[in-house]
């Protein structure tokens, strides 16, 4: 028979990299409490429809890297590919825009996209994110915007830079992408296929294009920093102020786009030159359209999302304190129990207790204690027993003394 492998594009993940999982997790958890956000678990599938109306059916996500399947009952269902669309829809669904306040989320979990694997990019793939609801003012943006910085600042992620702009809205937009069309169509051979078929129904996204000529060519086209009602810049004004304020330093750049009508106001982006090359390690804005588009109220909206694989591999400077182990011996089969009691009492006041049942002699219960890297041995035979003592043996020294069962906490405590 073929071994089975896991699917191309997935991976499993196991020590000692999980611990920088449950690292980052808890980090996550701990860190956005701290700005009163609450943590939402949607569903890992929803109706296709929603990702479709909630991402934008012309973009490369919607047309070709979604997981869609039907189910027995014939719906459409879809594999989150992100999370917005998800927690705008279960704050309608829930009535939290009535109840809940204040209307701040932050989730983690797995997405999936039908995308190239390669280093730090997965078909399934890890992302955390915060979502504001209900607040329209620039510090707002800051603030979410801060948060994203100091958090990876409190990972030790280096050479952090952080690119912001302002991509419009509904008011000032349309003006601009009549001019961004012109520009485009002027330059319409330069372009490759998929960018000369966005001219007409979403230039911005040339914006996006990684081809070379492209990219050169979209250097040369009007952006939209110059096209901005008058409301849209002093937001945008008030939004680099506040960022002045809790010192996040930052670079303008006018070709940072979101290319969907429910993006509203502020873009940006966070990339990390740590490891070489710029590797974008979360992006997000503002959707001040995006809750009346999904049937909710006509309501503001921000968040960002990060992902969760480029934060991992930025953190092989993390050094997690080593797991250490109490092993726990028996002389003879016949103290078995006893050594089953003594691990149970010690798991009790939290000490990782490892016990080896198939350990036929002492010997080859050392063994396994050096294997499993214990830290100290807790050795029951028979004058143990007797003497209601146990011997304690460091694995590193190799010295061994005997402890009064009431007493070995204490001693634990101060020599573990
Ligand atoms: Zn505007
Ligand atoms: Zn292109």
């Amino acid at each position: 028979m073929n071994e089975i492998k896991a699917p191309k594009g997935t991976r499993d993940i196991f020590a000692p990299e999980i611990h920088k999982w449950h690292y980052l997790e808890n980090a996550i958890h701990a860190y956005y409490k701290k700005f009163l956000y609450q943590e939402i678990r949607t569903p890992i599938f929803e109706h296709s429809e929603l990702f479709s109306r909630g991402i934008g059916s012309e973009t490369e996500v919607v047309q070709k890297e979604m997981y869609t399947f039907t189910d027995k009952s014939d719906r459409s269902l879809t594999l989150r590919p992100e999370n917005t669309a998800s927690v705008v829809r279960a704050a309608i669904e829930n009535n939290l825009f009535e109840n809940l306040v204040p209307l701040r989320f932050y989730y983690l979990g797995p997405m999936f996209r039908y995308d190239k694997p390669q280093k730090g990019r997965y078909r399934q793939f890890q992302q955390f994110g915060v979502e504001v609801f209900a607040d329209d003012s620039p510090q707002v943006d800051a603030e979410v915007i801060f948060s994203a910085v100091d958090f990876l600042k409190k990972l030790e992620i280096e050479s952090v830079q952080l690119d912001l702009n302002s991509v419009g809205c509904p008011q000032c937009r349309p003006a601009y992408l009549e001019v961004l069309k012109k520009a485009a169509r002027a330059e319409e051979s330069k372009l490759c296929a998929d960018c000369r078929r966005k001219i007409d129904g979403n230039p911005l996204r040339i914006f996006d294009c990684k081809q070379p000529a492209c990219a050169e060519a979209a250097g040369r086209f009007p952006v939209i920093g110059d096209h901005l009602c008058a409301e849209c810049r002093e937001h945008f004004v008030a939004v680099r102020e506040a960022l002045s304020w809790m010192n996040v330093p930052f670079v303008l750049n006018p070709r940072l786009v979101r290319g969907l009508d429910y993006y509203t106001k502020t873009a940006f982006e966070v990339t990390s030159g740590q490891l070489g090359a710029q590797n974008a390690l979360l992006g997000g804005g503002r959707y001040n359209n995006l809750i009346k588009e999904l049937g909710g109220p006509d309501m503001a909206g921000i968040g960002f999302a990060a992902g969760m694989e480029r934060i991992i591999l930025h953190l092989e400077h993390l050094e997690l304190p080593g797991r250490k182990i109490l092993f726990v011996a028996y002389g003879d089969p016949q103290w078995l129990a006893h050594a089953v009691q003594l691990a149970e009492v010690l798991r009790e006041e939290g000490y990782p207790v490892y016990l080896d049942y198939q350990g036929k002699n002492l010997k080859k219960q050392f063994k396994k204690a050096d294997r499993v890297a214990a830290a100290f041995t807790l050795l029951l035979a028979e004058d143990e027993i007797r003497s209601s003592s146990v011997s304690v043996k460091n694995m590193a020294t190799q010295e061994q003394i005997k402890i009064p069962l009431k007493d070995l906490n204490a001693w634990l405590k101060e020599n573990f």
